[in-house]
């Protein structure tokens, strides 16, 4: 029950109607007890800034950042994680009160390793010697690529349809001049791609292919199977079971899908908020359950 000790956390964005964000982290709160509470709060473009503000007014604890504001929120915040700087997204935001009492707000990106740790649930070792093909360039793609580097994967090819952007991700998220050896970029086409996986361990789909409502679109060719030594990551979460994933099945691939990391990034920002372990699996349930009584993203 809400009372005068409650405390607040929610999510902006625009629109936030469709997101699972709140079935997962209130039921947390309940598994554990806590008297918390996950409010979605839509933010129009135009009042980002305004609704930063609020929060902090308000005495809110933090917020998630969803589309369209993960990136014009950075410089609305006192700091940021650098692996947040170096994305230039924000996806999580704590709000704590400095010294003088005023709050101090922080920003993260939960996406990297909500990313890491869905792939570590997996048993997929990641480092040197594997390699990966990851399909898109934005705002996912980023985090998963930025993932990948921090991983010490020795080598990832990043196919875009627009290739212009998957040129500048790659420009814009390499540190040192031998990571830009391990970075390469190609225009998205379905010979390349399935050139581009037979010498690499893991397939990424960091697009918007297969999503709800388009649920019979994939980005690998009909007819093809997947080469089974593949781990396939398909960043979808709507559904969670996507043609992609069937494919992978298919041809005895092993697949991972994107509600993992949705429920990973999840957990993140419940311990950056609470300073608790986040109940996973509760976590994971309360989201599988929530896209079946009908959410779409
Ligand atoms: P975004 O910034 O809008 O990027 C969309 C990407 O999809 C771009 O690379 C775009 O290519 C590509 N794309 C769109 N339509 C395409 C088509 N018909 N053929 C080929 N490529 C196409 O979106 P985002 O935020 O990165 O999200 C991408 C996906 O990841 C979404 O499905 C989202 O739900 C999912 N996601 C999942 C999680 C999770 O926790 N599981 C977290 C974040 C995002 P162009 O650049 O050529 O347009």
């Amino acid at each position: 029950m809400i009372d005068g000790n409650t405390q607040l956390v929610g999510l902006i964005g625009w629109p936030t109607d469709h997101s699972l964000s709140p079935a997962i982290h209130n039921t947390a709160f309940a598994a554990l007890g806590l008297n918390w509470c996950y409010i979605p709060m839509p933010t129009r473009p135009e009042q980002v800034a305004e609704a930063v503000r609020g929060l902090a007014a308000l005495g809110f604890c933090g917020a998630n950042v969803t589309v369209p504001h993960k990136q014009v929120v950075l410089p609305m915040l006192d700091s940021v994680t650098p692996a947040a700087s170096k994305l230039g997204a924000v996806n999580t935001i704590a709000i704590a009160k400095g010294a003088d009492g005023r709050p101090l707000i922080r920003g993260y990106n939960t996406d990297r390793q909500g990313f890491l740790a869905a792939l570590q649930e997996s048993r997929f070792i990641l480092g040197p010697g594997s390699s990966a093909v990851v399909v898109g360039a934005g705002g996912a793609a980023r985090a998963v690529v930025h993932g990948l580097l921090y991983a010490q994967m020795e080598k990832i090819v990043v196919l875009n349809r627009d290739v212009e952007r998957a040129q500048a991700l790659i420009l814009d998220l390499r540190n040192h001049s031998d990571e830009a050896a391990r970075l390469h970029a190609l225009p998205l086409t379905a010979e390349r791609l399935v050139s581009a996986v037979r010498t690499a361990s893991l397939l990424v789909n960091a697009t918007t292919v297969g999503m709800w409502p388009h649920m019979e679109r994939s980005i690998w060719p009909d007819n093809m199977p997947i080469p089974a030594h593949l781990i396939v990551f398909d960043l979808v979460y709507n559904p969670p079971q996507t043609r992609l994933l069937e494919q992978a099945r298919e041809s005895g691939a092993h697949g991972v899908a994107g509600l993992e990391m949705l429920v990973q990034q999840g957990a993140l920002a419940f311990e950056i908020w609470t300073g608790r372990l986040a109940p996973v699996e509760v976590m994971r349930t309360a989201c599988k359950e929530a896209l079946q009584r009908g959410s779409s993203p």
